[in-house]
């Protein structure tokens, strides 16, 4: 009885050295015409909460795989994924998807908005899911510290790239997640602009105490992280 309640104290324990990130030998393999690929081979590492972490590899090396796969949009062809202490993949769809909904914001080298909703639709739309209060206050209190306070109506075909992410930013930060992660956030954009937004993604981060899990293929990226994981031929190889 001791055991349980000591173990359950220990799972909500959150102090700051604590995983919460935890993927353990995790492989992901595709079916080609001719063989099994393997395109991420037993990668096994953890993040702790409160770090930012960046994985850096060349193109290919299968970086947005691994990032998927932690953040629960695919799943592995073997290993596991813990998020919080959670086990992403013996979850139920809705589970992940929830659990996803209260820790994980995501950023994508696309942006990813939904087209037919304007850029505070965009920024409401995960509060809705989780059914919170309040959401077009927060959605907009976001979007102005992002610098979007003149384009609450506006829809993405009518931003520029670094006004998209910029939104898309305000969507991942507004649910206040325990990580983040943003496969090369600034891959579509030009240098200046992509520049402001780095910069806007670690003020965000620190303000929020957020864990961050950053994929880039730049070096000079990678080292305003404080750790570096690098990604070889789809194999995690030690600095
Ligand atoms: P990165 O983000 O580092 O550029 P990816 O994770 O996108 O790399 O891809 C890693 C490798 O796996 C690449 O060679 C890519 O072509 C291949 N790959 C990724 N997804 C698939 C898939 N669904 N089917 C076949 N090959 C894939
Ligand atoms: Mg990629």
């Amino acid at each position: 009885m001791n055991a349980l309640r000591d173990s359950r104290q220990e799972q909500a324990d959150s102090s700051p050295a604590s995983p919460i990130v935890r993927a353990e030998a995790l492989t992901k393999q595709v079916a080609t015409p001719d063989h099994e690929l393997t395109i991420l081979k037993a990668a096994t590492f953890e993040v702790r909460a409160g770090e930012a972490v960046a994985i850096l590899g060349p193109s290919g090396s299968g970086k947005s795989t691994l990032l998927g796969l932690l953040a629960g949009l695919d799943s592995p062809s073997s290993g596991s994924v813990r998020i919080g202490g959670q086990d992403l993949f013996s979850l139920s769809e809705d589970g992940r998807a929830k659990l996803r909904g209260q820790m994980v914001g995501f950023v994508f080298q696309s942006f990813q908005l939904m087209p037919a909703l304007t850029a505070l639709e965009n920024v409401m739309l995960p509060l809705e899911l989780a059914g919170g209060a309040g959401a077009r206050a927060r959605a907009r209190a976001v979007l102005e510290r992002v610098g979007l306070a003149e384009r609450l109506g506006h829809y993405p075909r009518q931003l520029s790239g670094g006004e998209q992410q910029r939104v898309a930013l305000a969507r991942a930060f507004v649910t206040r997640p325990a990580v983040l992660f943003a496969d090369e956030p600034t891959g579509n954009l030009d240098t200046t602009t992509g520049q402001a937004i780095v910069e806007l993604l670690f003020k965000l981060n620190r303000d929020s105490g957020t864990t961050l899990v950053l994929v880039t293929h730049d070096e000079r990226l990678a080292a305003r992280c404080g750790r570096i994981l690098r990604l070889d031929g789809g194999r995690l190889v030690t600095a």
